[in-house]
This record gives C-alpha cells, structure tokens and sequence, in this order.
C-alpha cells in the first residue's frame, strides 16, 4: 500500500515559512508585502478560487487587494487597471484570474504584467527563464509538484520520469523541472501511442491531463511515486483526480489523493512568490 503525501501538511508547512520571512521582513525592514487579485465576471469557480487567494493572503500576513470586474468589461480597460497596478508600489503581484470572458485575449493581458510582478509565471520572459534555469518564479502548481516530491524524500537525480499532459500551466513546466533535478523525462499527450508501457517505466509519474480516474493501478510501476494533478467531478459529480485512486494505491510507493494533495499547494507556492517579488523588487536577497 502506498503512502499519502498529505498535501494539506506540506502546504501547511509552506505557508508557515512564508509568514515567519513575511514577519522578519516587517520587524526587520518595514516591508509590507501585496498581492492584487483581477476577476473578471461572474465565474462561480473563479470566485471561489480568488477567496481562496485572498484567506491566504491574510493567513501569511500580506494585503490582498481585489479588483472585481464586470463580465462587459473591455480589453482595454483591463489593460489599464495592469498598468496601473505595475506602477502601484504597494503591489508586489499581479494575478488575473483565468479564464478571462471569451472577448478579451488572455495572452495581450498576460503580456502586460510586468514580469517582476508576474506571480503566476505565465510571462513569455518568465517562461522563457525556465527553460534556461534562470527563474524567480516557478508556475505555481508545477513548484507545488515539486514540493511534495521532495516531501517523500525520493531522489530525482536518474529516475525515470514521465508526465503525462504538455499544457503550458502544468505539464511543460512540469517537465522542465524534473528535467533540472536530473530526472529522465517523458511528455506524454493524447497522441502517445503507447501510453500504458510508457507510464509502467516511471519511478516518478506526473498527470496532468483532465479526465476522472484515466491512470489506474495497470498503469502504474510497483513502488513509483504517483502525483495526480487532475481535478474531475467523477460520475456522482463528487471531486476525483485523473488517477483511479482506489487500484493505483495499491501499485504506488507514493501517491497525492484528491482533494487534499496538489490543490493546496497551488495556493502556497503562490504566496511563495509573492515573497520572492516583494524581496525583489526591495533588493533583498
Ligand atoms: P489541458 O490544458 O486540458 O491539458 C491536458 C493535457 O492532457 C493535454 O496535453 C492533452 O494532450 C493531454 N491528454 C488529454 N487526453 C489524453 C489522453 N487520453 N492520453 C494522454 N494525454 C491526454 O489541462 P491542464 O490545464 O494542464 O490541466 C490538467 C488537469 O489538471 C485538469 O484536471 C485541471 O483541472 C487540473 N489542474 C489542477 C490544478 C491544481 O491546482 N490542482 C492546477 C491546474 C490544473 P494534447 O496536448 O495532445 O491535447
């Protein structure tokens, strides 16, 4: 039987480092640290995620600062409210809630926050650090990953590592930072021809693809460490992830349950890089 990574716990423990810096800089340096969050619309999931962000936010002592926009909001005033915020000194981050209603171009958005306030990492400049090993930020969910890999102890460094998933939020990224701990990689997407034999070689599996319970136990090598970063409603509408949990803890050395394993992080990591943005951008190392 496998054993659960808690994510809740790590994320627990990320949180607290980040508060206890966020404290020291305040006693130490005066730094107040803020992070804005831009919703645009009505999206009940998005509203849900952005509470989320700002409950964090209080919880490690950063101001949060909303700006919640209508649905008919144009393209170009949202522009405007992100260079005002780049210009703004109280805030170190700059989030924008996605998706962004269909009218207005998500990457013309995400282009325009400045890179030094671009917490999410989703800035072509950022994007393009990663692949060169150069970053401030890592994507939130990806570094999250990366945590509770290191949680379980298990070396990266020649493990066969296969992610399945090529999006630019979660399986590219991801990819790249197994490949920087000396993993070797494998992306998989929805033309892999031979998905099944792939996943068996993995020491470490990695999925990230949007369909309930895909990867079960048949999948999986005896012993691997299995991070499941899908978030599914199954055939009772009840939260699943991508991997069938029930066969695949059978199988795993390792295994995120969900809820309670790569969620949380997602949050944490963010906050996470606020802290290194507002550290920054104060010239502090
Ligand atoms: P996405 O953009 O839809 O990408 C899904 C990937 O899975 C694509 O690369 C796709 O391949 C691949 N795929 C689809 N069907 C496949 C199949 N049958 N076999 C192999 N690969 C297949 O999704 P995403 O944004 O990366 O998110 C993936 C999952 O993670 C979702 O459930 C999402 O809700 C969840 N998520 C969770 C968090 C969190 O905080 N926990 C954060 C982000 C995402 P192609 O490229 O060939 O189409």
């Amino acid at each position: 039987m496998a054993q659960i990574i808690d994510g809740k716990a790590v994320s627990a423990a990320v949180k607290d480092e980040v508060a206890a810096e966020a404290a020291r800089l305040r006693e130490e340096r005066g730094l107040k640290i803020g992070l804005a969050v831009v919703i645009v619309g009505n999206d009940q999931a998005s509203r849900v995620y952005v509470n989320n962000k700002k409950k964090a936010c209080e919880a490690v002592g950063f101001q949060s600062y909303e700006y919640a926009m209508d649905e008919d909001t144009t393209q170009e005033q949202l522009l405007d409210l992100v260079n005002v915020l780049n210009r703004d000194d109280r805030v170190n981050g700059i989030l924008v809630q996605l998706p962004l209603p269909g009218h207005i171009d998500e990457k013309a958005i995400i282009n325009a926050i400045s890179p030094e306030k671009d917490v999410d990492a989703f800035h072509p400049e950022n994007v393009g650090r990663i692949m060169i090993g150069e970053y401030s930020f890592l994507p939130c969910t990806p570094a999250g990953v990366m945590r509770l890999i290191a949680s379980t102890g298990v070396d990266i460094t020649g493990k066969q590592c296969v992610v399945i998933g090529r999006s630019n939020i979660v399986g590219k990224p991801m990819a790249m930072l197994l490949l920087q701990k000396n993993g070797t990689v494998t992306i998989c997407h929805s033309r892999t021809q031979n998905l099944k034999e792939l996943c068996l070689t993995a020491d470490i599996l990695v999925v990230a693809i949007g369909r309930a319970k895909f990867i079960d136990g048949s999948y999986i090598k005896e012993g691997a460490v299995v991070i499941d970063v899908g978030m599914d409603r199954d055939e009772n509408g009840k939260l699943c992830g991508d991997v069938d949990f029930e066969s695949a803890e059978k199988k795993a050395g390792y295994i995120t349950p969900v809820p309670g394993g790569v969620g949380p992080m997602t949050i944490a990591m963010l906050m996470q890089n606020t802290l290194t943005a507002a550290k920054q951008q104060a010239g502090i190392e």
